[in-house]
């Protein structure tokens, strides 16, 4: 069984603080200890771990990825958002979490971000336990 958690970003660049989301459909699901499997399904859009105490760690990853990837470049896809399939590829679309006791055994200052690089939209996240 697949389950989804709906997000709607604000931004065409935005990270999504999805921590406390996934944790709900652990505790919906009843699982007490396995692997959560979240995946983005999204070519403009990814998935990843970091700090979420401070949120200028998040503001300093999309500035860099930004630095690095340009939105205006002379990219072949012209679509106009080359530099957010790009981002995808980078971040990745895919997370594991171990649970253990009913818990994202994460670590004290880590989050789970949506991150978003062509929003505005309304985006999804695929939840499989293992
Ligand atoms: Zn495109």
């Amino acid at each position: 069984m697949v389950r989804y958690i709906n997000v709607r970003s604000k931004s065409r660049v935005e990270f999504i603080d999805i921590t406390g989301m996934v944790q709900d459909v652990v505790k919906e699901a009843g699982v007490i200890k396995g692997i959560c499997y979240l995946y983005v399904p999204h070519t403009t859009a990814g998935v990843t771990i970091n700090e979420g105490a401070d949120p200028s760690v998040q503001r300093d990853i999309q500035n860099t990825l930004s630095r690095l990837i340009p939105h205006e470049m002379n990219y072949f896809h012209r679509e106009g958002n080359a530099d957010a399939h790009i981002k995808s590829t980078i971040v990745g679309t895919s997370v594991n979490v171990i649970i253990d006791e009913g818990r994202l055994l994460l670590g004290t200052w880590q989050s789970i971000f949506f991150c978003e690089f062509d929003g505005p939209r309304h985006r999804r996240i695929a939840v499989k336990f293992i």
